[in-house]
């Protein structure tokens, strides 16, 4: 790419031609990267505990606005969906897993009282969307119906005592521990803490980052009990980014033990090929896999860790050049965007951003429901096929979390800068509304 005008960047003097040019002091040190947590407040100071570089940085959500058109439609769905869901019913099979009272109906689907995933989207991808959500629109109400989710599964943590945060029993981690059938304990955690992390970085809920310590505290203590070996085998089943968020424990707090805690997730039978470029990727699950490498990614971006840089960049290229259909999968494309998000970051490879824009145009967008804001667990390409979405209370699927978060983040993605330049990646109707002088 060369430093003139190009499709993605637009150089000072052209994006703001005739106004003033200068960047303002200080930004970079101060931005607040998204949704990667990046800089954090301390005692009056901006503290960022990352080694790396970054070629490129977004703004900060709140800073952008969407304009009309199909970005904003699918936005404003996912929110009146958000706002459909009454914290009681989302409250309830948290609140009789620690022994505290509900009467709520419980919601059905992935979180029925009987699905071994339960508290996946009501405690975790619910969150996490309320509070993308609440920094892409300023959505006051929302916000306060998820702090009051936070505030109660404060209470239910407490009541379950040691830290353990979930709407299913701690046995469940037996059965992962003695390797006897069980869903995806882990996964189900991660969200958990992935909600409460994002509470606190986009909402300033200092309680929910207390709930996410206190988890993360629990698994710390839980990982050390079996051997290197045997931690290795319960990473055979799925467990999400569980790397990630310990690492962005370890980002906003400081405290090394998360990081560490965090490698306790890395598993070795996945990351040694693809650190030595070896594609073993044939018949792994992918979207089990995905989140581990996003780990990856932010481990490098907290240590300069170079293995875990190529796993990532390796991992991503082989996906995008020899696996993918050009639409990708449902919750795969938000998770290979995610990563796509921090490789960008990296490198400002404009392939990149174009793999981005392809996955949400020719993807993503099309996966919810603009109507009611309801998701689709796959997108089917056969000719002649038809698009099944779920239903509002009674799904509640993967896809329906992810979804949820996406559809609250599309502020996050359409403007990068670096020191002197503005990068154009989406071209979506929008506003950045910085208020500093600038990009203007
Ligand atoms: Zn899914």
């Amino acid at each position: 790419m060369s430093n003139s005008f190009s499709r993605r960047k637009f150089m000072m003097s052209a994006a703001v031609a005739g106004g003033s040019a200068l960047l303002p002091q200080g930004l970079l040190a101060n931005a607040f990267q998204d949704p990667v947590v990046n800089t954090v407040e301390e005692k009056g100071k901006s503290v960022s505990r990352e080694k790396i570089p970054w070629k490129v940085r977004p703004f900060p959500m709140k800073q952008v606005r969407l304009g009309e058109g199909p970005c904003k439609q699918a936005m404003e769905a996912d929110r009146r969906y958000l706002h459909s869901l009454p914290p009681d019913r989302l409250l309830h099979t948290f609140r009789i897993n620690a022994g505290l009272p509900s009467t709520a109906q419980p919601l059905g689907g992935w979180e029925a009282p009987d699905c071994e995933l339960r508290g996946h989207y009501a405690g975790g991808h619910y969150l996490s969307a309320a509070a993308l959500m609440y920094a892409s629109t300023g959505d006051d109400e929302l916000k306060a119906n998820a702090n009051t989710v936070v505030a109660e599964l404060a209470k239910c943590q407490d009541a379950l005592k040691s830290g353990y945060l979930s709407a299913f029993s701690i046995e469940f981690f037996d059965r992962l521990r003695e390797r006897q059938r069980v869903w995806a304990p882990f996964y189900t955690i991660h969200k958990i803490m992935a909600g409460n992390l994002d509470m606190y970085a986009r909402c300033g809920n200092a309680q929910a980052l207390e709930v996410a310590e206190k988890m993360a505290q629990w698994t710390v203590g839980y990982t050390q009990s079996m051997s290197y070996d045997h931690m290795q085998r319960v990473l055979g089943t799925e467990y999400g980014g569980m790397g990630e968020s310990l690492c962005n424990l370890y980002a906003v707090t400081g405290k090394e033990e998360y990081l560490e805690v965090a490698q306790r997730f890395d598993k070795k039978v996945f990351f040694d090929p693809l650190a030595a470029h070896r594609d073993e990727l044939k018949g792994l699950h992918v979207n089990t896999h995905i989140p581990q490498v996003i780990a990856a990614a932010r481990y490098y971006e907290l240590t300069g860790n170079r293995r875990c840089r190529d796993i990532a960049e390796y991992f991503f290229e082989e996906v995008v050049s020899e696996r993918s259909y050009c639409t990708g999968g449902t919750c795969c494309a938000y998770n290979m965007m995610k990563l796509a998000r921090h490789l960008f970051g990296w490198s400002a490879d404009p392939r990149l951003v174009d793999y981005y824009e392809r996955a949400m145009f020719n993807h993503r967008l099309g996966t919810i429901n603009p109507e009611d804001g309801t998701m689709m667990y796959y997108l089917p390409l056969a000719s002649g096929y038809w698009k099944t979405f779920g239903k509002p209370f009674d799904s509640l699927w993967c896809c329906t979390g992810t979804g949820s978060e996406e559809y609250g983040k599309l502020t996050d993605t359409i403007y990068f800068h670096d020191d002197d330049s503005l990068y154009v990646n989406l071209f979506v109707d929008s506003n950045w509304t910085g208020q500093k002088r600038g990009y203007g």
